[in-house]
Order: structure tokens, then sequence, then C-alpha cells
């Protein structure tokens, strides 16, 4: 085989790799973006509001409310803390039930007891975390 053919193969294949993973990735934010946020869920203005649904939520998944502190921060995220879960939601578009849910399916699938890697977190932790957060999908 031609070395100029064996380059052009693998031009080819990156060119693809690439518009296949952005492809995928866009769908995913775009999922997050339609189904996570105000646009068609329930927005939480409080405290008291995010407490409620985080002990809603959580006892559907057979989680340890009392191990889950849930507060506003300038980002989602969700992140183990020794024995404790620290859940922490946008307060704003994104700061919804949905959202609520997405973060307590990585407590549920324990994506938080290890660090991933991101091949794990694109491929496996975010998307199955964003069919449960949107759809209710337990995958
Ligand atoms: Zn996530």
């Amino acid at each position: 085989m031609d070395p100029n053919e064996i380059f052009e193969y693998i031009n080819e294949s990156i060119k693809w790799l690439v518009i296949a993973g952005g492809s995928y990735l866009g769908a995913l934010f775009c999922t997050q973006l339609i189904f996570q946020t105000t646009l068609f869920r329930r927005k939480i203005h409080s405290q008291t509001e995010l407490e409620e649904i985080v002990g809603i939520e959580a006892k559907k998944l057979g989680l340890d409310t009392t191990s889950i502190n849930a507060r506003f921060d300038v980002e989602g995220y969700v992140k183990k803390d020794g024995k404790k879960h620290e859940l922490c939601i946008r307060l704003g578009v994104s700061g919804t039930d949905a959202t609520v849910r997405h973060e307590l399916y990585h407590i549920f699938k324990k994506d938080t007891d290890y660090d991933l890697t991101i091949l794990r977190y694109f491929l496996l932790a975010e998307p199955r975390a964003t069919l449960y957060g949107c759809f209710g999908i337990k995958l």
C-alpha cells in the first residue's frame, strides 16, 4: 500500500471521528439544554424547595437522604466527601427537578465513588444520568 494512501485513510478516519464525536456531544448537550432546563421543567426557587425535591427524588432511587447535602452554587455538580454527597445546582434556568434527578443518578450509579476517566464520563456516566434526569429512563 502506498504511504500516501495510508495517510489519506488516517486523515479520513480522523475527520469522521471528529464529526461523530462532535455530533454526539452536541446531541447530549442539546438534550440537557432542552429537557433539563426551565423550558420544560419545574424551576427550583429556594433552599427549602431544593431539599424537598432532593428528598422526593432520592427516595425514588432508594438513596439515603441524610447523606446528601443539597445547595445552590455557581455550577451544577455532585461530589462525594467522605460518606456524604454534596449536590449543587445552579439557581437559574438549569436549576430544575430534572437537574436534581440527573445529579442523584450519578450518586445512584456510584459515579462519585471514584475518578472517572474522560471516556467513561462522556460515554457512560453523563448520557445515562441525562436520560434519567430528562426522561426517567434507568440504564
Ligand atoms: Zn452529569
